[in-house]
C-alpha cells in the first residue's frame, strides 16, 4: 500500500509516496499532487527509502548504559527534573528541541515546559537556522508571517538570492525556477553570496559580496531607490509607517559608500539596482547567509524595507521570501518553540501569558522568555541548568563553540536525550536514552517554507521499543502530575487541541488563523497554507494590511555594520551544506550513494591563498580557532574569494575523526534574535602535519 506523506529534510517540504515492498524495502517517489513539488524530488529525498535500516538505532529505554523499561526510564526523568525544580526553580532546567519534530511533538514539549514546569527554558535548533527571520517578521508586519508562495518564484520576473545556495538546500525550488525559466527568458536572476555556488549556473549576475555586506547592499538600494524616484510614495503612505527615518539612516549610501563596504564594483552594484529598480514583479529570497549573522535580523529589514518602498509586496511574483531549512521549522515557530514565544504566535504579555494559561489549564505558566540556544548552553557551563532533555537533535555538532557544549553537557547532572539515533556524539553524554520513532513511523504534521501544513504519515511499525515524541512527552508529563493536560490516545487530538488554542477568544484574529481546520479529518488533510479562514488564504497582505495595531507595516531603520577588518594570517570561515548530506548525518550518512557526492570534509580554499600557504590540492589541512581545530581536505578552487574559507558542517566525530566545524566558530549572536554568527568564523590555516 502507498502512503502519502511528507519528506523529512528540508523546508521545502515535498510530498513523498512511500510504498513498502515485501522483501522489506521501500520504494520512494515525488507526490504529483502535493503543491511543493508536484512530482519532484532531489537527491535527498529520492534516496530516503535507503536510509530506513535500523542500523545504529536506538531501540530500547537505557539509563546510564543499562537497558531498562520504559516505566523506569520515563520514572526516572520525572523525577529529576521534578527534584532539580523543587531544588532548583523552574529555570533550573530546560528542553532543546529540533525542526525534526513534528508539530504535534513541539506543542506538547512547549506546553509541559510553558504551562506546567513554569519556565520558557525551551529552545530548539531552528534558532540556528531562521530566528532572524521571525525577528525580522515581527518587526516589519507585526507577526511571524512569511508572506509568499512558491509559485511568486515561478511567476517573478527577478529573482534576488541572497546568501542561498539553493541548488543544493532547497533543490526542489530550484527545479521550479529552472523550469519556469524555460518557459519565461524575460525572467532575471541575481545571486548575492561571497561564494559562486553551484546555484550561480542559472544567475545573470553574481555579486560576491564581503561576509555580511549584503546589509549594506540593501540600504544603498533602499537609497538609491529614492534618488531615481521609482519609490511608491502612495503605497507608502497608506499601508506603512517609518518611511522617512528608515530612508534618513540609509540616504548616506551612496553606490561608492556601498562599494567600499562589500568589496563589490561600482558597475555591479549599479546593474543590480538598476535591475531591481526597473522590475516590478521582484522576488528576494533568502536564507542562512542572511539569517546565520551577527546583524542577521537587520539584513532580514534591509531586504523588507525595500519591498515595502517600491510596494512590492501581496501581490504575485513579488515580494521578500525566507526559506527554511528545516522540515518543520516554521511548525516549531507556529506552536512558540523558541523561548521568546508562546503557542500560536502570541507573546510573552501579559494578556497572551494569560489566555494560554486559561486555554491549557496551566499550574505555572511562564511569565518570561527562556533562554535562547547559545545563552541556554552557556547557562548550563556555569552550573545553571541541572536537568535539560534535547530531542532529536544533535547539538554537539551542530552548536557553535561545540567543545564548550560538549563540556557543559559533560558536567550537567542530568542529560536526557530522545532520538532515534544511538550514536550521536550528543547521546554519548546522555544519562538517559529515550528511543524516539522516526520519519516513516512517526505521524503527525509539519508546515514547510509557504507556510503549508503537510501530513506525515506513518508506513512501517515502530521497531524495538521505539515510541513517538508526543507519546514520550505525554508520559512524562503524567509521571511530575499533569496527567489530566496530557492525555492523547492519537496526535491527531493534540492538533485539534493546537486548532483550538489559536482561535481562542481571538476571534478577531487574522495572521495565524486556523479557524478554518476546526472539523477538518485529519488522516485525511490535504496540504493547506495558513491562515485557513473557512477557506485557505493563500495571497497574505493583498488588501495593504499588516497585522500591526495600526494595520501598517513598518520599515526599520538599518545602519549595517562596519566592513569586517580581519587580522593579517586570519581567514572568515563560512560554513554551510553540501547537495547530499543532511545536518549531521545520522540519517544521509546511512547512502551509500549520498556520500559518494562528497566523500569527506573539506575546505574551500583560493588558489593564491593555498599557494601563500604552502596547502596543496587534496592535502589535509588544519583549521583553528580559540575554540577548536579541525582536519580537512584541501579543496583549491577560485569559487571562493581570497581570505575566505568555506567548509560544510555536516561530519562528525563519528563520521570524521575530527570534522567538526561547528567547534570553530564562535557564540556570536545577532542581538535582536538570538541567532549565531556560523557564516562568520575567523580562523587560521596551515597544512597539516600529517598528510
Ligand atoms: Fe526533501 Fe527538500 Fe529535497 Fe524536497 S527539496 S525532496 S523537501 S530535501
Amino acid at each position: 500500500m502507498t502512503t502519502r506523506t511528507t519528506c523529512p529534510y528540508c523546508g521545502v517540504g515535498c510530498g513523498v509516496l512511500a510504498t513498502p515492498q515485501p522483501d522489506g524495502s521501500v520504494t520512494i517517489a515525488g507526490d504529483p499532487e502535493h503543491p511543493a513539488n508536484f512530482g519532484r524530488l532531489c537527491s535527498k529525498g529520492s534516496a530516503l527509502g535507503e536510509t530506513l535500516s535500523l542500523e545504529g538505532r536506538l531501540l530500547h529505554p537505557e539509563i546510564g548504559d543499562a537497558r531498562v523499561t520504559w516505566d523506569e526510564a520515563l520514572d526516572h526523568v520525572a523525577k529529576g527534573f521534578m527534584s532539580a525544580v523543587s531544588e532548583h526553580g523552574p529555570d533550573s532546567v530546560a528542553i532543546y528541541g529540533s525542526g525534526q519534530l513534528l508539530t504535534e511533538d513541539y506543542y506538547l514539549a512547549n506546553k509541559l515546559m510553558k504551562g506546567f514546569i513554569g519556565s520558557a527554558n525551551i529552545d530548539t535548533n531552528s534558532r540556528l537556522c531562521m530566528a532572524s527571520s521571525v525577528a525580522g517578521h515581527k518587526r516589519a508586519f507585526g507577526s511571524d508571517t512569511v508572506p509568499g508562495n512558491y509559485e511568486d518564484l515561478e511567476e517573478a520576473d527577478l529573482i534576488v538570492m541572497v546568501g542561498s545556495n539553493l541548488a543544493w538546500c532547497h533543490p526542489v525550488l530550484y527545479q521550479r525556477i529552472v523550469a519556469a525559466r524555460a518557459q519565461r527568458p524575460q525572467m532575471k536572476i541575481v545571486l548575492i553570496d561571497p561564494r559562486r555556488t553551484v546555484t550561480n549556473d542559472i544567475a545573470d549576475l553574481h555579486l560576491p559580496v564581503a561576509p555580511d555586506g549584503d546589509g549594506a547592499l540593501f540600504v544603498g538600494l533602499l537609497a538609491h531607490l529614492d534618488r531615481l524616484g521609482v519609490i511608491d510614495s502612495s503605497y507608502i503612505a497608506a499601508h506603512t509607517s517609518g518611511f522617512e527615518a528608515a530612508l534618513l539612516a540609509a540616504e548616506d549610501w551612496s553606490i561608492e559608500r556601498v562599494a567600499g563596504a562589500t568589496a563589490l564594483s561600482a558597475v555591479s552594484i549599479a546593474r543590480f539596482y538598476e535591475l531591481f529598480a526597473r522590475t516590478r514583479r521582484v522576488v528576494t529570497v533568502y536564507s542562512q547567509g542572511v539569517n546565520q549573522s551577527a546583524s542577521g535580523t537587520d539584513k532580514v529589514n534591509a531586504i523588507i524595507n525595500c519591498h515595502l518602498a517600491t510596494g512590492r509586496i501581496g501581490y504575485p511574483g513579488m515580494g521578500p521570501f525566507s526559506v527554511t531549512g528545516q522540515p518543520n521549522a516554521m511548525g516549531g515557530r507556529e506552536v512558540g518553540g523558541l523561548a521568546n514565544m508562546l503557542a500560536a504566535h502570541m507573546e510573552f504579555v501579559p494578556e497572551d501569558i494569560e489566555r494560554v494559561s486559561r486555554f491549557w489549564g496551566a499550574p505555572r505558566m511562564a511569565s518570561k522568555p527562556g533562554l535562547k540556544a547559545v545563552d541556554l548552553f552557556a547557562a548550563m557551563a556555569r552550573g545553571e541548568i541541572k536537568a535539560v532533555w534535547i530531542m532529536a537533535t544533535n547539538p554537539v555538532d551542530s552548536m557553535p563553540e561545540a567543545n564548550a557544549v560538549r563540556t557543559a553537557l559533560a558536567t550537567c547532572p542530568l542529560v536526557v536525550v530522545s532520538d532515534m539515533n544511538r550514536h550521536t556524539d550528543t547521546m554519548a553524554l546522555a544519562h538517559v536514552r529515550l528511543p524516539a520513532a522516526g520519519w516513516g513511523e512517526k505521524d503527525g504534521t509539519v508546515t514547510n517554507s509557504e507556510r503549508r501544513i503537510s501530513r506525515q504519515r506513518p508506513f512501517l511499525p515502530l521497531p524495538g521499543e521505539a515510541r513517538p515524541d508526543w507519546w514520550i512527552i505525554g508520559q512524562v508529563a503524567h509521571r511530575m502530575g499533569h496527567g489530566r493536560a496530557f492525555d492523547y490516545e492519537a496526535p491527531g487530538e493534540i492538533f485539534a487541541e493546537h486548532v483550538a488554542l489559536a482561535g481562542f477568544e481571538n476571534e478577531g484574529r487574522r495572521d495565524f488563523d486556523l479557524s478554518g481546520l476546526v472539523d477538518a479529518d485529519y488522516e485525511s488533510l490535504a496540504p493547506v497554507q495558513w491562515p485557513v479562514r473557512g477557506k485557505s488564504v493563500a495571497r497574505l497582505f493583498a488588501d495593504g494590511k499588516f497585522f500591526t495595531a495600526d494595520g501598517k507595516a513598518r520599515f526599520v531603520p538599518i545602519q549595517p555594520p562596519p566592513a569586517f577588518a580581519l587580522a593579517p594570517g586570519s581567514f572568515l570561515l563560512n560554513t554551510g551544506r553540501v547537495r547530499d548530506h543532511w545536518h549531521t548525518m545520522t540519517r544521509t550518512g546511512k547512502a551509500a550513494r549520498l556520500s559518494a557526492h562528497m566523500a569527506e570534509p573539506f575546505v574551500e580554499i583560493h588558489p593564491a591563498d593555498a599557494e601563500a600557504l604552502g596547502i596543496r590540492r587534496a592535502s589535509l589541512v588544519r583549521l583553528s580557532s580559540p575554540h577548536g581545530h579541525v582536519l580537512v581536505r584541501a579543496l583549491v578552487t577560485d569559487r571562493q574569494s581570497r581570505g575566505q574559507l568555506f567548509s560544510p558542517m555536516h561530519w562528525t566525530d563519528q563520521f570524521a575523526g575530527n570534522g567538526r566545524i561547528d567547534a570553530l566558530v564562535a557564540g556570536k549572536t545577532d542581538p535582536v534574535s538570538g541567532q549565531p554568527a556560523l557564516k562568520m568564523a575567523v580562523v587560521h590555516a596551515e597544512p597539516a602535519a600529517v598528510q
